[in-house]
């Protein structure tokens, strides 16, 4: 697994090291000697994590709190603020009265860009921090949140801080033969903004949705996971010292009914969700009553594809790393791999032994490359599909569940002999298994691998550049990566074609989710 020194570039080693962990001491991957957890982590755990509302933080009107665990002990880890309806209600006034009057709708561009740079320094300040907070909360490694997570969430921020100063529509002439016009288009924030997000990335994701909104200059409520909430609250005291006017960045914790009472909420403009294709769908329902505006980020069952004149050094790893990266917890997981014949058997082979070399352990332990999953829901759910993949004939050559007692542990799983109707072929596992097939002809891969209600992401390998464009453009999906896998970059959109979703998350791309165009129209 790359976790590459401190690059924010998530793709396996290009000399085909596989799933090793490259620490670096020279950029401090191993500055904490011991996997102890820091004070400042003891601390923020100890007390009850609250929702953040007007720039105060406060328990639940109701009272109520939902207990979070660790999912490499199955320990609770924090207590936390269940937010419910009078909770949403309250943000979401607090979010009205920011954008409408408060200080941050008088900001310039400029303004908004420094604190949203700011933002992302104090993010990079508490690089470990966060990481173990993250480690703790989701199950993966310290050293993959210090590496990965962490900084791309803090880049997320610096990035989106440049668009700030960039926001602007077009100006053109029209053909209206009523007279003479002079015409342009405002882009104008949309307004107050829900944003539910899930457990695989929780920092990362809370920067992916908070940043563009705040760059166009909408003001926010934030629903974390319930299982991850830890890392988003902690963001959430870093905004407030970045020095975000009050009501501009909300955080509510909650469950699935928190995150309904946002998305249905008749004074919220947009609602951005992150998560299941299923609730995705049930976001839509939930929007209907004022038509706010949707943005989706869904779920995938992406192909990964390899040709036999692709570099196999560099391949066979990269396939490793596609799923097995987050333990498979990615929406973007390559949980099919498709290889030509005549390298199938050296692939198959390959991929086993770069999945039995994986070390699994809890996630502060610096030498783990792949921790628990992320919750006992989340457990019995991928032993179920890989209960199902055997029941229905395919044939698992290594992996399965790591019997014990405690924690969430899943060995990487390799399946062959899988058909195209069965379940762990078809439905989104989230889990660190994949299905391998052989293929003979370009045509039939193309149809194989575009055999799915899914379209977020695929991966080819082939040494052969046209071989390369060709595929990619018969791919029905929002990204495609060539030689590579898991490249993610505050610059690149990601999103879906088909039922992975709506709208792109980052680039220049995810603006258009968070504003509105005005045309303005004068007769001279
Ligand atoms: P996963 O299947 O990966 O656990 P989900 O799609 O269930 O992810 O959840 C992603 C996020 O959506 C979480 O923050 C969760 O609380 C929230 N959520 C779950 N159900 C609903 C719902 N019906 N409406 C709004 N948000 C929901």
């Amino acid at each position: 697994l790359s976790a590459q020194t401190h690059s924010t570039r998530l793709h396996p080693p290009p000399e085909g090291r596989g799933f090793t962990l490259r620490l670096d001491k020279k950029e401090g991957i191993l500055s904490m000697e011991t996997n102890g957890l820091l004070p400042q982590v003891q601390d923020f755990i100890k007390k009850p994590l609250l929702n953040l509302i007007d720039g105060q933080w406060s328990s639940s009107i109701a009272g109520e709190e939902f207990s979070v665990e660790n999912p490499a002990t199955g320990d609770v880890l924090a207590q936390v603020a269940y937010g419910k309806s009078a909770d949403i209600d309250k943000a979401v006034s607090a979010a009205r009265n920011a954008f409408e009057s408060g200080p941050w709708a008088r900001m310039s561009g400029s303004e908004r860009s420094k604190l949203i740079w700011k933002l992302g320094d104090l993010i990079e300040t508490h690089l470990d921090e966060l990481a173990q907070l993250e480690s703790l909360d989701n199950g993966k490694p310290f050293n993959v949140a210090k590496a990965a997570d962490v900084p791309l969430a803090a880049d997320m921020f610096r990035y989106m801080a440049g668009w700030a100063t960039k926001i602007y529509g077009d100006t053109f002439a029209i053909s209206n033969p009523g007279g003479t016009f002079k015409t342009y288009t405002l882009k104008e924030p949309v307004g107050v903004v829900g944003q539910i997000i899930p457990w695989n990335f929780p920092l990362l994701m809370a920067a992916w949705k908070l940043a563009p909104a705040l760059a166009t200059g909408c003001s926010v409520i934030l629903k974390p996971a319930e299982q991850t909430p830890l890392t988003a609250v902690r963001l959430g005291e870093l905004a407030m010292e970045a020095g975000f006017p009050p009501g501009v960045v909300n955080v509510v914790n909650g469950f699935g009914d928190t995150g309904a009472a946002l998305a249905s909420h008749m004074d919220v403009d947009k609602v951005a969700f992150t998560g299941s294709t299923e609730v995705g769908k049930s976001i839509l329902n939930s929007a209907q009553g004022n038509l706010k505006k949707v943005s989706l980020e869904l779920g995938g069952k992406s192909p990964n594809i390899i040709f036999a004149d692709a570099n196999l050094d560099a391949a066979i790893p990269g396939a490793a790393f596609s799923i097995f990266f987050n333990h498979g917890q990615c929406c973007c997981a390559g949980s099919r791999l498709y290889v030509e014949e005549s390298v199938y058997e050296q692939v198959l082979e390959g991929i086993v032994q770069q999945a039995d070399a994986i070390k699994v352990g809890d996630g502060l332990d610096l030498a783990t490359q792949m921790g628990p999953l992320v919750s006992r829901e989340q457990y019995e759910r991928v032993c179920g599909f890989i209960d199902s993949g055997e029941q229905q004939g395919a044939k698992k050559l290594t992996g399965g569940k790591v019997e014990g007692d405690h924690g969430y542990f899943v060995r990487p799983t390799v399946f062959t002999n899988a058909k195209p109707d069965m379940q762990i072929v078809k439905e989104e596992i989230f889990g660190p298994v994949v299905s391998v097939f052989p293929f003979k002809s370009e045509k039939d891969l193309v149809a194989a691998a575009n055999d799915t209600n899914y379209g977020l992401a695929a991966g080819i390998w082939t040494e052969n550049v046209s071989k390369a464009h060709r595929v990619s453009s018969a791919i029905k999906a929002g990204t495609t990566w060539i030689n590579c896998y898991n490249v993610f970059d505050a610059a690149l959109p990601f999103g879906g074609y088909k039922e992975s979703g709506w709208g792109r998350e980052m680039g220049r791309d995810v603006l258009a989710n968070y504003m509105e165009t005005k045309s303005v129209c004068i007769q001279i």
